[in-house]
């Protein structure tokens, strides 16, 4: 699938409805799989307005559709991105910042005993964001806490709100 590049929009999402071409051959195939998605009506990972707790001009902050424990949250720049590399050094204090502020609302409402950090975009193209993945009481500490089994996000409505208004609080 390397020649997706020379595809019309239309088509590869054609193949993608279709399920002939996956995220992964879309990175491989030096497309932004989080820009086409955009690009495209959430064509590859569904509308996440319901998943988000935070937003301003530069980042989004969302759940995860498929979180390795409860509250496991990504926040992404708006902007496209490689990679951490490619970020200037003001969108890195910022991203930084917000972060430990949701890593604190994590921790106080979803009562997560830890709440570890990630970012490993890689392959030919991809788009910079910081996975905050909580750690409970119940878990045992360690880099498993990075590689635990995904499963289907369900709503806590009441948590979700109490995210959301923790964190309407931050400066825009
Ligand atoms: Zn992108």
């Amino acid at each position: 699938m390397d020649n997706l590049k020379q595809l019309k929009n239309e088509e590869i999402i054609n193949l993608i409805k279709n399920k002939m071409v996956t995220v992964a051959d879309i990175v491989d195939s030096g497309i932004c799989p989080t820009c086409f998605d955009k690009e495209n009506d959430h064509i590859l990972y569904g509308d996440k307005t319901d998943k988000m707790i935070y937003e301003n001009d530069k980042f989004e902050c969302f759940f995860v559709e498929n979180p390795r424990s409860d509250g496991h949250t990504v926040i992404s720049t708006k902007k496209h991105y490689k990679d951490m590399m490619e970020i200037d050094d003001i969108i890195c204090k910022e991203i930084f910042i917000l972060a430990k502020e949701v890593m604190k609302a994590l921790k106080e409402i979803y009562e997560a005993e830890s709440v570890y950090l990630c970012t490993m975009c890689d392959g030919p193209m991809n788009h910079f964001h910081i996975q905050l993945i909580p750690r409970y009481s119940f878990e045992k500490r360690g880099s498993k806490n990075f590689v635990k089994p995904r499963f289907e996000y369900k709503e806590d409505k009441e948590k979700l709100q109490q995210m959301k208004q923790r964190l309407s609080v931050l400066a825009k």
